[in-house]
Parts: C-alpha cells; sequence; structure tokens
C-alpha cells in the first residue's frame, strides 16, 4: 500500500540549494513554438544544469546500500566496452531484421519494444544523434514492490531496472554490432542526449498519461525505458492509442495522490505541443526527499496487473460500439 503524507512541506536544506529558475521554463511550459529539450534534471553531467545541485542533493539524500549498490552495477555495465562492428553485415529485409531484433530484445529481456524513426526534435540541445532508427525497450518495474512508494524498496527497484535496461540495450547494441550493423545503447534515466518518452511514444509503447508517464496497455505505468540507436531500415510501429488520453481526462486517481499536488488536471502547451505535464517545480521536492516517489505511476489504475489489461479490453469494446453507433 502506497504511503502518502498528508501535510508535506519541502525541506529547507534541500530549498536552500534550489536555483533561481523554474523547471517549468527550463521544460517550456507556455511555449507556443516547438524547440528542443533542455536538460532540467537527470544530467550525466550535473553540474552543468541548474538543477545540478538539487540532483547532487538526491544522491546524498538517497544513500541506502541497496542503491549504491544498483548505481556501482549500472556504472561499471556503462564503462563495459561495446564489441567490435563485424566487417560484413548479415544481410535482410527490414521485415526481417524487425522481427529478429523484437525477439531477441524479449529474449535479452525487455518486456516491450518498438521502433522508431529517429527525430532531431527529441535530442537535447547541444548533442547531436546521428543515427536513423531508435529500438525503444520497455523493462518492467515490479507492480508489489513499487506498493512500497515512495520509500527506499520502491525507488531500489526502479535503479535495479534502470540498470537492467542498460544491460539489455547494450547486449541488443552488442548483437547487432557483432552481425555487422552499427549500433549504440541509449539508457535511462541519464541518457544523456535523448528525452526517451516522445521516442517511445513514436514507437508505439503506449499514451502519455496525465501523470506525465507512459500508460503501455500491457504494463500499464510500472516501466522503464532503455534503447538502441541504428542505421538501420527496419519497420516502424508508429503510436499505440488505446482510449488512455480519454481515460485520463476524466480520472484523477494520480492526481489526487500526489503529496505537492504536481500533476496538472489540464494539458499544457509545452514547447508546441498540447499534452498532459506534471509542475516539475512541484513535483521534485517530495520525489527528491523521498526515494525517488512513484506513487502516481503504481496507483494509475493502468499499472495493476489484471485490471489494467481489462481496462484496455474495456476501452476497446466501447470504442468498437462507438465505430458501430
Ligand atoms: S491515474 Fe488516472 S489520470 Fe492518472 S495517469 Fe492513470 S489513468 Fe490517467
Ligand atoms: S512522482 Fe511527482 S508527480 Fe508523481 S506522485 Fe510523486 S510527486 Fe507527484
Amino acid at each position: 500500500m502506497v504511503r502518502v503524507p498528508k501535510d508535506w512541506s519541502p525541506d529547507p536544506g534541500q530549498m536552500a540549494i534550489w536555483p533561481d529558475v523554474s523547471g517549468n521554463a527550463i521544460n517550456g511550459q507556455g511555449e507556443d513554438a516547438t524547440r528542443r529539450p533542455q536538460h532540467v534534471y537527470w544530467s550525466p553531467d550535473p553540474p552543468s544544469i541548474p538543477f545540478g545541485q538539487v540532483q547532487l542533493w538526491f544522491y546524498g539524500h538517497n544513500t541506502d546500500p541497496a542503491f549504491n549498490e544498483q548505481r556501482s552495477r549500472r556504472a561499471a555495465l556503462q564503462q563495459e566496452p561495446l564489441v567490435p562492428v563485424a566487417p560484413v553485415a548479415e544481410p535482410g529485409s527490414p521485415g526481417d531484421w524487425t522481427a529478429r531484433i523484437q525477439a531477441e530484445a524479449l529474449a535479452l529481456g525487455a518486456e516491450a519494444v518498438g521502433v522508431a524513426r529517429m527525430n532531431p526534435d527529441w535530442v537535447f540541445e547541444g548533442h547531436a544523434v546521428p543515427w536513423r532508427t531508435i529500438i525503444v525497450l520497455g523493462i518492467a518495474v515490479d507492480y508489489d514492490t513499487m506498493q512500497e512508494a515512495p520509500d527506499v524498496p520502491a525507488g531500489v527497484e526502479v535503479v535495479r531496472q534502470y540498470t537492467r535496461g542498460t544491460e539489455v540495450s547494450k547486449a541488443l547494441a552488442n548483437w547487432l554490432r557483432a552481425r555487422g550493423h552499427d549500433a549504440e545503447p541509449e539508457y535511462g534515466p541519464l541518457s544523456g542526449e535523448i528525452t526517451l518518452i516522445p521516442a517511445a511514444l513514436a514507437a508505439g509503447l503506449g499514451e502519455l498519461g496525465k501523470h506525465g508517464s507512459i500508460i503501455n496497455r500491457e504494463l500499464g505505468s510500472c516501466f522503464r525505458l532503455a534503447a538502441v540507436l541504428t542505421d538501420m531500415e527496419l519497420v516502424e510501429d508508429g503510436p499505440d492509442s488505446f482510449g488512455a488520453d480519454d481515460f485520463c481526462a476524466a480520472c484523477q486517481i494520480c492526481s489526487n495522490h500526489c503529496p505537492p499536488e504536481a500533476i496538472l488536471p489540464e494539458k499544457q502547451t509545452v514547447r508546441g505541443v498540447e499534452k498532459w505535464y506534471v509542475d516539475f517545480d512541484r513535483c521534485l521536492p517530495f520525489f527528491n526527499e523521498t526515494a525517488g516517489c512513484g506513487i502516481c505511476v503504481v496507483v494509475c489504475p493502468f499499472s495493476r496487473p489484471g485490471v489494467g489489461t481489462n481496462l484496455v479490453a474495456k476501452l476497446a469494446r466501447r470504442a468498437g460500439r462507438g465505430a458501430s453507433d
């Protein structure tokens, strides 16, 4: 059962180092024109971003040995060199390779996989990602452990799954490289170059929920993202739409559970796109003072095993009835 503190107020120690800029302004809330994203948090180089000191405060605040063990493991995995690209590329049609990659990603441990054409609008300002294709991986987070949100066991589970995402994305990139197709892994949350949520939406991993995370038709919001970049021509999946966006318009479960009331009831225009949006300046202090919160993703009905898939089926039946009216 998630713990939802009442009457929470921000820690003065954290607020003392809060930068003199709104994270919502960095994110482009209220901006009508499109532009590339800027790093607001989870930078691989925290001192280079305005909220870097706050990111470092999170590390200093969340020092449970289980956190540190997962972080060390992830860092070690990131240091491991990729295998060389084999000199001769195995041939195959885009359809054959897409099917092989999907099967391999699932065999390596991903729970969801989708393909999209890489879009420069997803690349953080100041970075270049010259790859043609992105293969996005969904890595499941254990729902029962997430019931401990916003406390340490849930936070450790999230870091554990990011570590697994690093492992799977590196293994898939190596699998392609060994077959003569250049590829590079990309993993959250310190992805460094790409904001993975829009890539995952384009790759058909789900719809954006009111809580600012993706809702997948099988995993709900209990999953994390990783990816592989390649120049291969693959069959793109396209966005998935199953009614979650409409459902969110009438649902308030996540917003009612969010202690700092960060989940906005209406869509916002963010860098030229109208979408659900979480108030960064409200969410982050609570996220940091707990073990990375996670309340909103676990209380979402789509995340509950059995309930989420039934909900998706019900939405499909309702859409079918609407189409035949
Ligand atoms: S809890 Fe409700 S409103 Fe929030 S993301 Fe899930 S379905 Fe949407
Ligand atoms: S992660 Fe942020 S938006 Fe979600 S419940 Fe926690 S504080 Fe609210």
